[in-house]
């Protein structure tokens, strides 16, 4: 048995391991306030929907195919989101070079979309609906009309 691979390690308590869990699964509440308010101010958009890229296979939280704008939800801890992104100070050999991979895919995610003509929107957890709204629409705003795109309600 090869003991050298480190074991997962032992949450602090009960209660921080089922917040970190939670954090990380997918349908996060800020993310589905930001679509629910999305969708009833009208607009039609995709999610979790697979972009197979030249450089990168993206899954963006909320995707507007026709006009190419891909749209995160970054949770702060899993992004490191500068005024909440602590690093855990217990089990930091296994945290920070996690975290640290988390930004790194987001940059290559970020880069690999804007070189296939994708423009991305990240907002952090932490932000209001409003202003998540906000840099949205001012994205489609800004984005080209595609050929194909739908009337939007
Ligand atoms: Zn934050």
């Amino acid at each position: 048995m090869n003991t050298a691979v480190p074991e997962y390690p032992q949450p602090l308590n009960a209660g921080r391991s089922a917040n970190m869990r939670a954090n990380r699964r997918k349908d996060t509440k800020p993310e589905l306030a930001l679509r629910r308010e999305l969708h009833r101010q009208g607009y039609r958009y995709r999610k979790d929907y697979r972009l197979d890229l030249a450089d990168a296979r993206v899954r963006p939280d909320i995707a507007f195919t026709a006009r190419r704008v891909a749209v995160f939800v970054d949770g702060c801890f899993w992004h490191c989101c500068p005024e909440h992104g602590t690093q855990p100070a217990n089990n930091t050999w296994y945290w920070a070079p996690k975290l640290k991979r988390n930004v790194e895919r987001d940059r290559a995610a970020d880069e690999a979309l804007a070189a296939a003509g994708w423009r991305v929107v990240r907002v952090w957890e932490h932000e209001s609906i409003e202003g998540a709204v906000a840099a949205v629409v001012a994205a489609l705003a800004s984005a080209p009309s595609g050929a194909g795109r739908r009337a939007q309600a």
